[in-house]
Order: structure tokens, then C-alpha cells, then sequence
């Protein structure tokens, strides 16, 4: 078979400790899994089911930069743990849900959020919010071989050296493997997706200049400069 023009490059990302890449397939996203942000964004932190959406693969960046966007005038950063899956299926019980897991990565959730205060109002999907071109600053990714399964920890933001995000992994409504559960019985997961799992309280706007230096204990940092 031949293509009518070369197909588009497969995302991946370097594994720690490792030569070979991690090939991406999805990027799932979780809104609002910490109650305090929750309430920052004025929504009632008790716990509903959780909630997804998506980004595209290729609006990763692995670290480095972050090209202001168009057509907007207030992007936020949220800092997130983002999980690594091995292995797939439907319906996966929470029990087994960390078995699909192969390692973990932090991100930032990068977001219009004129744009999504705009599609909220009018009942409109969140892509133009959400997932355009490099609106994943990401790490490589560490293998749960090496790490565990992180489920407390620090997730901190700063913003110039000022501290804007503080939470902990321990505070996420809907744990990891529970996720992974949810997730399951809405769509086929499968090797090679990411899932964005949420981000603690302190979102807020950057600005061209800004140095974003993101963490989560255990897992890495990120530094990301906005261009
Ligand atoms: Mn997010």
C-alpha cells in the first residue's frame, strides 16, 4: 500500500532509562479533580462522576517551549500528573486498573480559558479551548517499575519563581485506577494513551517571558518557557 502523501509522524516520548520511545496514541484528559479548583471555577466540588475530554496527540511539546497561542487573550497553565498506559481493554474493574499503567509523566494542561468560558456559556465543546498546537508541555515519561504508582506527593506550579499551584496528589477526587476504570467503559482504551488527571487549585494566566516550572514529587519537573 502507498499513501497519496506522506502520513503524519507517530508523537511519542522518551521513557526514562530506557532507548526506546513511548508511542502516543490518545490524550484523555479529566476535568476538574480537586475539590479546590473545582471551586475556583465555580462548580460545586462534591464528587460527580468525573468528566473527560481530549486533546491531540501532536499538540504535545516535550518540555522547553510554549508558543503563545492564537486567538486568545488568557491562557492559563495547569499543572498535572499524567498517567501512561501499557495495556487496554473495556470495562476494566478498578482493582485492575493500575495494572494497565506503564508509567507516569507530568504535564500542563494549557488553556484558553476565554475560549472555554466562551464554549461553557454557549454549551459548546472545548476543543478550541483545549487542544491546540503544542497545548501539552510534557516530560518523558518514568516507568511505574521505577516509581510505584504515585498516589500522594507534592504538585506545585511557579510562575517566575512565585509559587501559583500547591496541591497534592492525595487530594484528587478520582484516583488513578478509578480513572482508568470510568474511562473504560467510555471509550476502548489501549496501549499507548495518555490520561491527564486534573489539576490542584491556582490556575491562572502567562504572559510571553514567563519561566512555568511545574513538579510532581516523585514523578519529575518541568520547565517551560513562554514564547
Ligand atoms: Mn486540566
Amino acid at each position: 500500500m502507498t499513501y497519496a502523501f506522506p502520513p503524519a509522524w507517530i508523537p511519542s516520548l522518551p521513557i526514562r532509562g530506557a532507548s526506546d520511545e513511548f508511542p502516543v496514541r490518545r490524550v484523555y484528559c479529566v476535568g476538574r479533580n480537586y475539590a479546590e479548583h473545582a471551586v475556583e471555577m465555580g462548580h460545586d466540588p462534591d464528587k460527580e462522576p468525573p468528566f473527560f475530554f481530549q486533546k491531540n496527540p501532536d499538540n504535545l511539546v516535550l518540555g522547553a517551549e510554549f508558543p503563545y497561542p492564537s486567538a486568545t487573550k488568557d491562557v492559563h497553565h495547569e499543572i498535572e500528573l499524567v498517567v501512561a498506559l501499557s495495556r487496554g481493554g473495556t470495562d476494566i474493574p478498578v482493582d485492575a486498573g493500575l495494572d494497565h499503567v506503564f508509567g507516569y509523566a507530568v504535564g500542563l494542561d494549557m488553556t484558553r480559558r476565554d475560549l472555554q468560558a466562551g464554549a461553557k456559556k454557549l454549551g459548546r465543546p472545548w476543543e478550541i479551548a483545549k487542544a491546540f498546537e503544542k497545548s501539552a508541555p510534557i516530560t518523558e515519561i518514568v516507568p511505574a517499575t521505577a516509581i510505584g504508582h504515585p498516589a500522594s506527593g507534592a504538585i506545585t506550579l511557579s510562575v517566575n519563581g512565585e509559587l501559583r499551584q500547591a496541591g497534592d496528589l492525595s487530594q484528587m477526587i478520582w484516583k488513578t485506577a478509578e480513572i482508568i476504570a470510568h474511562l473504560s467503559g467510555l471509550f476502548e482504551l489501549a496501549p499507548g494513551d495518555l490520561i491527564m488527571t486534573g489539576t490542584p487549585a491556582g490556575v491562572g494566566p502567562v504572559a510571553r517571558g514567563d519561566r512555568l516550572e511545574g513538579s510532581v514529587e516523585g514523578v519529575g519537573r518541568l520547565a517551560v518557557a513562554v514564547v
